[in-house]
């Protein structure tokens, strides 16, 4: 059973208290009795792109992983329930999503740059994460020189796209429109390699052993989540229930559930 299988429970309890300190607000449109206002009411409404695994992905009929619960601490905290849209990578990193109302905030495993910093508002950050290649086990493309003259598969509009194509001199990228379609391209050998992030890929390669992660570049990427660009209200409500999860073990939990072969906690 998933933590999302239990939240309308823990959602009734927590409505009560957040009705009980919401006179802190500066707005209140009722959409969730915490100030915040909502595009729909009753609903954190959460844009992704899937699949996205771990982070974001279905199993049996429901959309799990990282981010979900994550993004499900703050719809707890404002007492209401996460209500996922699937829609193209594109639209969320540029912000679009966000100002047509689409959802109230972005959780992709979307790394924080100064470029969607001009579209979007992010919150503090909640994962590390690092550019890597991923190739067929056994197979000589360790870095991004090796590949010169061969395909490397990219997700396009990624921060793996952009480190490719600064950094690959000569090497041809393949645009994937999905990691998904990525890593099939990578398993069947239509790229010699893939770029993405570490820990989507480590996720993969522990479930396809025919492939391998064949090196890490130390890109330093955070996650943080979007709002709209103004939208301080529910930014800070993202960064208090983090923070909070981060003191009391609950993201801890979180991370060992979507992660429990990572060495050390992020
Ligand atoms: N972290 C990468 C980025 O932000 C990939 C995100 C994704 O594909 N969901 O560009």
């Amino acid at each position: 059973m998933s933590a999302r299988t239990v939240l309308p429970l823990v959602t009734a309890v927590t409505a009560v208290v957040v009705l009980a300190t919401g006179c802190t607000s500066t707005k209140n449109t009722g959409s969730g009795g915490s100030g915040v206002a909502l595009v729909k009411e009753g609903k954190l409404t959460t844009c992704t792109h899937l699949p996205y695994e771990p982070f974001q992905f279905r199993k049996d009929n429901k959309v799990v992983g990282f981010d979900v619960d994550i993004v499900d601490l703050v719809a707890k905290e404002l007492g209401v329930t996460q209500e996922i849209v699937d829609t193209p990578f594109e639209g969320i990193q540029t912000g679009e999503d966000l100002n047509a109302g689409k959802c109230d905030l972005a959780a992709a495993g979307m790394t924080i740059t100064a470029v969607r910093e001009q579209n979007l508002d992010f919150s503090g950050p909640y994962f590390d994460a690092t550019q890597a290649l991923i190739a067929k086990k056994g197979s000589p493309y360790t870095s991004l020189a090796s590949l010169k003259g061969k395909k490397l598969g990219v997700q396009q509009g990624t921060t793996g796209e952009t480190y490719a194509k600064k950094n690959g001199a000569g090497v041809e990228t393949v645009q994937f429109e999905d990691v998904a379609l990525l890593l099939t391209a990578v398993k069947t050998g239509q790229v010699d390699a893939g770029i993405n992030d570490n820990g989507v890929l480590f996720e993969y390669v522990r479930k396809n052993a025919d492939t391998a992660v064949t090196a890490e570049f130390d890109t330093g990427e955070k996650y943080g989540i979007g709002v709209k660009t103004g939208n301080t209200a529910l930014r800070q409500e993202i960064d208090k229930a983090v923070k909070a999860a981060r003191a009391d073990g609950r993201y801890d939990a979180i991370y060992k559930k979507w992660f429990p072969a990572a060495p050390k906690k992020q």
